[in-house]
Formats: structure tokens, C-alpha cells, sequence
């Protein structure tokens, strides 16, 4: 929901400051609507229901996947499609995969994203309302902005949002943002962000030749910049900054590629997530022997490297496949939240 607008028909009608505490109360708990929030009076939830859309996203088709991924596409009041995820593991977690913008204006060539239309950036509430959508579902704990869009070309909202997600369930050291170093939105985030907000590089090679070359977005932000912003973050804050680096079979998995990624990242700031390609068409994916080398290097030179499980492939909702549903697929109907 828009809570500046909520806030603002509260007090036209003269409503007193605790009732958009009370609404947002509810909302955060997973309420289905207003009419559920039986503290408020009658009349007042049904002129709130009037005037202060409940959702500012309509869900258009969900889906889910074997592993127990949902993946919900959403469409904005002016028609752009969004798309975020839920992710259930076994051990009882339960992440929410976040969009910041429809579509994404960079083109890193393994993301999907990239080669969908640009829509425009998400507002505050655009992206708490998918939040909120998953949370009338479960509980939820964890969330990370690595849906469609770069967060960093979009901070001010992202952030508004993220402030917002522990009433929902969700820490700020739950709660991680995702970014290839675009470096006004990082270098704002290092300076300005005060919670225990987790950061993320997507990274994907260990020099400027090749990580150009499969990043574009490399030209204009080249890597010793980046890392250097992350250090800084790293070394303020005393937490590591998390690396992505999705594993593309004979681009970036080369033995002498890891040792190089130990140099550059060294041991002590960053922790490396390899990531499974998700096919999107143009690469291969790195084997699991592969995959199994490189971590081993990494380890080798002391960088703590983890692998990231592969979620919902089968619905494409995995990392670099949210893409907006290019392909026919069964509609389920879902009541627009
Ligand atoms: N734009 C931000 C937020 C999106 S995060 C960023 O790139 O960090 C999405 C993550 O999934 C990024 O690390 C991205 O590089 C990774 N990714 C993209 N395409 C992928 C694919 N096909 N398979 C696996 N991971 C992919």
C-alpha cells in the first residue's frame, strides 16, 4: 500500500495519528484487507478501501515450482510487469527474492532481465507491496533485492522499502541488496545507510577484459573502483561484502581465474557465492567438477566461498530468469492482493 497516501486520507478525515500505525500494523502481519482490521471502525474501513488502494501492484499469474519456489508476476497501475519470488528451504527459511525496478536498463548477457524492455523504476511501495503479498502466505524471514533491476540506479526507494521490512519479519542483517557496482547508488549506500543492511556484489569475473565483455556495465564502473567501495564498506562496517559470481562453463570457471579472484578479493572482507548458471540461452553452465575446482582455489587462498542452491528452475524463477513469463504457461488465478 501507499502509506504517504494512507497518511494523508487519515488526516483530511481528521483521524487520529495512531490509526496509519494501526493499518500498517496490520498490513505487515499479513492481513488479507481492510476489512480485517477489526480495531478500526467500520465506516472507516470501508472509505479506507475507497480511497487507498490496498495493493499498489495487481497479481497477474502465480506459480510454483516443485522445490516449493513461488514466483508471482505482478503488473503496475500504468501496465509494467514485476516479478518476485519466494523461496522455502528446508531447513524452515523463508526468502523473498525482491524486484526494484521492471525490467533492468543494464545488459549483463547471462541475466534474462537484461534482454527484456526497461520499464521504470519501482516506487517504496511497489516494492513492499511484494513483500507484503508473500507475507499474507507464510512467514517470512529473509530478503534479498536481486529480482528484476539494479537497486543501486534506484537506492532512495529501495531503501524507503528495506526500512520497512522488520515490521514484516525480516532483520536489516536478513535483509540484503544486490548490486554490479554502479557506483553513485554504492558509493551513497556505504556513505549514508546506518542499519546492518547486507551488501552484495555481482561480480562474475576476476579482470576488466572479460567481466567488460559479459558486463557492460563494466566499461563505465571498472572493477578495482568497485571492489575498492566494497572494501571500504567492508572494513567500516566489519561485515564481509557477499560476491556473486555465476559460474559460465569455459568463460569464467578456469582454475587460474579463482586464484585470480583470491588476489583481487583477498580473505578477509568478501565472501564468494558461486552461482549455477541458470540458462538463459547464450551460455553453458559450469559442471559440478567444475564448480567443485573452482571453490576449490577459493578455499586453497582461505577466501570463504559458499555454493548457492538452485531454486525454482523449473518455473523460471531462478536468479537471471525473471524475464516477465515470455513463455505460455498455466494461468492461476489469484485474487489481486
Ligand atoms: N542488478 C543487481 C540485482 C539483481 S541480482 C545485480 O546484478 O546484482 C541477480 C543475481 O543473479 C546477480 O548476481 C546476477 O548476476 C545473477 N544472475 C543473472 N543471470 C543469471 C543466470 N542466468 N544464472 C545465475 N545467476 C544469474
Amino acid at each position: 500500500m501507499d502509506l504517504a497516501l494512507l497518511e494523508r486520507t487519515l488526516h483530511e478525515r481528521g483521524e487520529p495519528a495512531f490509526r496509519a500505525r494501526q493499518v500498517w500494523e496490520w498490513t505487515a502481519r499479513g492481513a488479507p484487507g481492510y476489512a480485517a482490521m477489526t480495531n478500526l471502525p467500520l465506516p472507516l474501513r470501508d472509505e479506507l478501501a475507497a480511497a487507498v488502494p490496498f495493493s499498489t501492484l495487481s497479481v497477474e499469474t502465480e506459480r510454483e515450482a516443485r522445490d516449493g519456489t513461488v514466483k508471482t508476476l505482478f503488473r503496475t497501475g500504468d501496465g509494467h510487469p514485476v516479478e518476485a519470488v519466494l523461496m522455502r528451504y528446508r531447513d524452515g527459511r523463508r526468502s523473498l527474492c525482491l524486484s526494484s525496478q521492471s525490467g533492468c536498463p543494464l545488459t549483463c548477457t547471462f541475466c534474462a532481465t537484461g534482454t527484456m524492455a526497461f520499464g521504470r523504476n519501482l516506487s517504496a511501495s511497489e516494492i513492499l507491496v511484494q513483500a507484503l503479498h508473500f507475507r499474507r502466505l507464510t512467514e517470512v524471514d529473509h530478503a534479498v533485492f536481486m529480482g528484476m533491476g539494479e537497486p543501486m540506479l534506484n537506492l532512495d526507494e529501495v531503501l524507503a522499502a528495506a526500512r520497512r521490512l522488520p515490521d514484516l519479519g525480516i532483520t536489516h542483517r536478513r535483509t540484503t541488496i544486490s548490486t554490479v557496482g554502479w557506483l553513485p547508488g554504492l558509493r551513497r549506500f556505504v556513505d549514508e545507510v546506518d542499519e546492518p543492511i547486507r551488501l552484495a556484489l555481482s561480480l562474475h569475473a576476476p579482470d576488466d577484459g572479460l567481466r567488460s565483455r559479459i558486463m557492460p556495465v563494466n566499461e563505465r564502473y571498472p572493477i578495482a573502483d568497485v571492489v575498492a567501495e566494497c572494501l571500504r564498506h567492508a572494513q567500516t562496517t566489519r561485515r564481509r561484502v557477499f560476491v556473486e559470481y555465476v559460474m559460465l562453463a569455459g568463460v569464467n570457471d578456469a582454475p587460474e581465474q579463482a586464484r585470480a579472484l583470491a588476489a583481487l578479493l583477498g580473505r578477509d572482507h568478501f565472501k564468494v557465492n558461486l552461482i549455477p548458471y541458470n540458462p538463459t540461452g547464450l551460455y553453458e553452465g559450469s559442471s559440478r567438477d567444475r564448480i567443485a575446482a573452482f571453490r576449490h582455489e577459493l578455499e586453497r587462498a582461505r577466501v570463504p566461498v559458499t555454493v548457492r542452491l538452485t531454486r525454482g528452475r523449473d518455473i523460471e524463477a531462478a536468479c537471471g530468469q525473471l524475464a516477465a513469463a515470455p513463455k505460455p504457461h498455466r494461468h492461476t488465478a489469484v485474487p489481486a492482493g
